[in-house]
């Protein structure tokens, strides 16, 4: 019988899968002194000592996370750094050091629980993340007035076992033999989470009991890919997992010889394989997977990495360096896609923001932010490998006013004497069903479209997609979804293999034949799934996913056409990393 007594479940956090010892990290409960004091000055030195001390720590991990990270993710240290230069915060303790006359350990401990139990009251996920993350500032404090030092046991290779994992401790454990994370708390945005990703160290989070059921010295497997635990697994479960292990590897020397290969079906039809580009790091994995150029740059991010709206300088000079890194590969830069879920740079609160200021229409009621991007993109296409994308088009006349937007800007441009290349590939997205109805016409306007199906499943079926309650109907495989891909594709009406796809469902494994089928030749995915997706284009035969495709055509609904998906894919696609894992 199969033994399930030894398994736990949790979220999926990092993947990959491991076995190794178990090290139980128990966070040492520091007691914190409340005794009065004598000697105010002395005890106001001591603190600033532990600052100090504590900022020398975190300087040191935040050179270790560059290294190991790269500048983007490391970023956490430094905001971890700036909070203990917070000159309210340390006023904050000094003045009550003074007036209270109590130990510092009472009032750091006081003092920054008062931060953390604000974030804690905040509803979104997101902060109360970070509270987590000064809790660590709190610890590590405390821990330099005791004047004690981090301790870390592990001498072989081990599985950290905790109840939360801090940003700092996941680096400083990959420094020592750590094969994988197991914590009782935190989600899929946790710091630790996203720094375990980046580390390529499977992680599962969320287990809520794992250091009540796992002793230390246990064997336990970490199953990064579907969140499971097993905890001195038997001789069958060890079989099972070594053996996925030993696919593992060499599935991934198969796809690192891939690198260089094309995205070819086995009956010779040629996809397009290109990368989004989310945060300004994934560059480097962008071109060492092979991408064939960059299908999407959420350019919003720049907004969010530096809480305000870059200026045309800067956006200038980050364009020209995405497009110098690329040539001669296509970059496809998307005008600033704000408003829906994304932030709006101006406080405004609508009722319904996903059907409101959006995109396209809020660049167009903000001209002079859109020109600035319109500016530093003309200026930075001189190599003339950067394509200009508009996001949340909905109307043709979207289309006319920001084609006058450039004509403006290239005489303006003329007129200062400065630089700038005046052709430039338009595109838009096709984000709302009016345009996929219309996509004969709107794609006579433009040079180039891109399905985004994020957007364009969540309005075509009245899902929003990011409500947990509706999730189940929020769904990819439904024949309106399926069909109204197929004619975008079949009407559109710009030059051939102009059609792209950059919405998540382009990524999906099991969607990926029926897209191919459905006649699309341009995937745009997230830069660490290129090599498993090249994988699998490689492995269909298009004349038989072209049936597979005008089957699903007529199915009635989605359950239908996922099942005709899935079990093509058990079926027939035995060697792809979905069905060996
Ligand atoms: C989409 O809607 O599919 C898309 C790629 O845009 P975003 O996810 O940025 O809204
Ligand atoms: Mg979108």
């Amino acid at each position: 019988m199969k033994n399930t007594s030894n398994i736990l479940q949790g979220i999926a956090a990092a993947p990959g899968i491991a076995i190794a010892k178990a090290y139980l990290f128990a966070k040492e409960k520091e007691d914190v002194s409340h005794a009065s004091i004598e000697n105010v000055e002395e005890a106001i030195d001591h603190l600033d000592g532990a600052i100090a001390k504590s900022k020398k720590e975190l300087n040191k991990i935040f050179s270790l996370a560059i290294d190991k990270l790269g500048e983007k993710r490391a970023a956490i240290f430094e905001a971890q750094i700036m909070i203990l230069d917070d000159p309210i915060l340390i006023g904050n303790i000094h003045q009550r050091i003074r007036e209270e006359k109590k130990h510092p350990e009472f009032i750091v401990h006081d003092e920054i629980t008062k931060y953390q139990n604000l974030m804690n009251s905040a509803t979104e996920a997101y902060m109360k993340e970070r509270s987590h993350d000064i809790e660590d500032i709190k610890l590590r404090i405390i821990r330099n007035l005791k004047k004690k030092k981090w301790k870390s046991r592990i001498t072989s290779e081990a599985i950290v076992v905790t109840t939360t994992l801090t940003p700092s401790d996941t680096v400083l454990f990959s420094r020592e033999s750590v094969k994988g994370y197991i914590t009782d708390f935190g989600g899929l945005t946790s710091h630790a989470a996203i720094v375990a990703r980046s580390l390529d160290i499977p992680a599962v989070v969320g287990v809520h009991d794992s250091t009540n059921k796992i002793q230390n010295g246990d064997t336990v497997i970490v199953d990064g890919f579907h969140g499971v635990i097993i905890i001195n697994p038997d001789e069958i479960q060890l079989k099972v997992y070594k053996n996925k292990i030993d696919k593992l590897s060499l599935y991934d020397k198969k796809l690192a010889e891939l690198r260089d290969e094309e995205a070819i079906t086995s009956d010779g039809r040629k996809i397009n394989l290109l990368a989004n580009l989310d945060i300004t790091d994934e560059i480097e994995t962008i071109i060492q997977n092979g991408a064939e150029g960059i299908g999407l740059v959420r350019t919003e991010q720049l907004f969010h990495e530096n809480d305000q709206f870059p200026d045309e300088e800067s956006q200038f000079i980050y364009y020209s360096e995405l497009a110098e890194k690329l040539y001669p590969k296509i970059v496809t830069i998307r005008a600033f896609d704000v408003g829906g879920d994304k932030v709006l740079p101006f406080d405004v609160k609508e009722p319904n923001p996903f059907l409101g200021w959006r995109g396209i229409r809020f660049l167009l009621d903000n001209s002079k932010l859109f020109k600035m991007q319109i500016r530093a993109v003309l200026r930075a296409n001189l190599h003339k490998n950067i394509n200009f994308m508009i996001p949340m088009i909905s109307d043709i006349t979207e289309i006319d006013r920001t084609k006058k937007l450039i004509d403006t800007c290239r005489l303006e441009l003329l007129n200062e004497g400065i630089k700038f290349e005046s052709e430039i590939k338009l595109g838009i997205m096709i984000e709302v069903p009016s345009v996929a109805v219309m996509a004969d016409e709107f794609s006579d306007c433009v040079d180039f479209i891109s399905i985004g199906t994020n957007d364009l499943i969540q309005y075509l079926l009245a899902v929003d997609r990011g409500n947990e309650i509706v999730s189940s109907q929020y769904q990819e495989f439904h024949p309106a979804v399926v069909r109204t891909i197929k004619h975008i594709i079949n009407s559109a009406r710009c030059e051939s293999d102009c059609v792209s796809m950059c919405g998540e469902m382009a990524a999906d494994v099991v969607a990926v034949p029926l897209l191919v089928g459905l006649g699309l030749k341009s995937f745009s995915v997230s830069a660490s799934a290129i090599p498993n997706i090249k994988k699998l284009i490689r492995g269909l035969n298009y004349s038989e996913v072209k049936e597979i495709a005008e089957k699903c055509l007529r199915l009635k609904t989605a359950d239908e056409v996922c099942a005709v998906m899935q079990k093509y894919s058990t079926e027939k696609l035995t060697d792809q990393l979905q069905n060996i894992i």
